[in-house]
């Protein structure tokens, strides 16, 4: 029932200091001058997708309609030890010497504001005390409400929106300092997990499970044949899928693939990078929140069969901001304990009903 799982969602205002602007000052540069070309080139005026109204109307929400169990707690930034697990030193060099700055990253509209670094050490380090919470019994669930997302970002390379992979420097944290032997990643968002892929590429200790659509939608990886190399060949599991791919099919992969696969990795930890671009609201899926809500169920019960329902989960996208703040909420309230049905569900009793019932009226006498 829900409030029946005590659940802390984590948020630090300082991840709202991340403001790319699109017509801020930038530094002078070739890769600069390339990226106004293109902007100036769109015709209608292109403002950031990834911006702080999405944690915004996240957290209003919550407040016009709370979720009984559910507690806020605020993050923390991340140490540059805890970084450096997944991202390499140079890299991180790299990205602190932008402190302060406006500048673009890289041709995939990854951009930072004078506050992003500071947000960015405060999502990854916010997806730590997620997990810090849920594996010292703070909570049986956490969710790191953080931005910039993190699932794009590679050991060397910003990409897409992220800077820091927060998911990974969280399931990194959780080997390295908490523990865990084995950890689950399951990540929903629409666009595939290419950082978390690469950075758990060889490693056997880290399932990683995604659903996303296929290429050439972006990042264009996640191919099926995509599954680990060396030691860690078997434990990337990708399922790419069509657009207009709904709550069916991604249920099905979560039940005939994610379950047995979970079941056989038996983690210690279970991590979702929940994306919520997945929703029909933002046109790549065609995912409802009923449909967030059943995958919450699979992963919430993955996680007690195997940890004691050790669940941290870590926003990634999600750009129209009902659909955001709705899946969010709707996957909050399973968190906490509601129990829902199949989306498709509602309204079968009913017309099992009507069947019967009309069931001789066209068979003649
Ligand atoms: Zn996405």
């Amino acid at each position: 029932m829900i409030g029946d799982r005590e659940v802390i969602l984590f948020h630090d205002p300082r991840t709202l200091a991340h403001q790319p602007d699109a017509d801020a000052a930038f530094l002078p540069g070739r890769l600069d001058r390339r990226v106004r070309e293109i902007l100036s080139g769109l015709g209608a005026k292109w403002s950031y997708p990834e911006h702080p109204g999405r944690l915004r109307a996240v957290l209003e929400l919550l407040e016009r309609e709370p979720v009984p169990g559910l507690r806020l707690a605020p993050g923390v930034a991340a140490t540059r030890e805890q970084l450096a697990r997944v991202h390499t030193t140079s890299y991180l060099d790299g990205i602190q010497a932008l402190r302060g700055e406006n500048a673009w990253l890289d041709v995939d509209t990854t951009a930072v504001s004078p506050g992003s670094v500071e947000a960015a050490e405060v999502a990854a380090g916010t997806a730590i005390a997620a997990v810090e919470a849920v594996m010292t019994g703070g909570a049986r669930g956490a969710f790191a409400a953080v931005r910039p997302p993190g699932h794009h970002a590679e050991s060397v390379r910003a990409r897409g929106f992220c800077l820091f992979n927060n998911v990974a420097v969280a399931a990194a944290h959780a080997q390295a300092a908490l523990g865990c032997r084995r950890v689950l990643i399951v990540d929903w968002d629409a666009h595939h997990g290419n950082g978390t892929q690469e950075i758990f590429w060889a490693d056997p200790d880290v399932l990683f499970f995604d659903t996303h659509r296929a290429a050439p939608f972006y990042p264009g990886s996640g191919a099926l044949e995509d599954v680990g190399g060396g030691l860690g060949e078997g434990y990337t599991v990708n399922v790419p899928l069509p657009g207009g791919a709904g709550d069916m099919a991604l249920l099905k992969a979560f039940r005939e693939i994610l379950v047995p696969a979970a079941d056989a990795f038996r983690p210690d930890l279970v991590l979702v990078s929940a994306g919520f671009d997945a929703h029909r609201f933002d046109l790549a899926l065609n995912v409802s929140y009923e449909g967030f809500a059943s995958m919450t169920r699979i992963v919430r019960d993955i996680a007690d069969r195997h940890c004691q329902g050790r669940l941290a989960m870590v926003l990634e996208g999600g750009y129209h901001t009902e659909s955001l703040a709705r899946g969010v909420h709707a996957t909050l309230e399973v968190m906490a304990g509601a129990d829902p049905e199949d989306p498709w569900a509602p309204g079968l009793g009913a017309v099992d009903e009507a069947v019967a019932f009309h069931r001789d009226a066209f068979n003649g006498p």
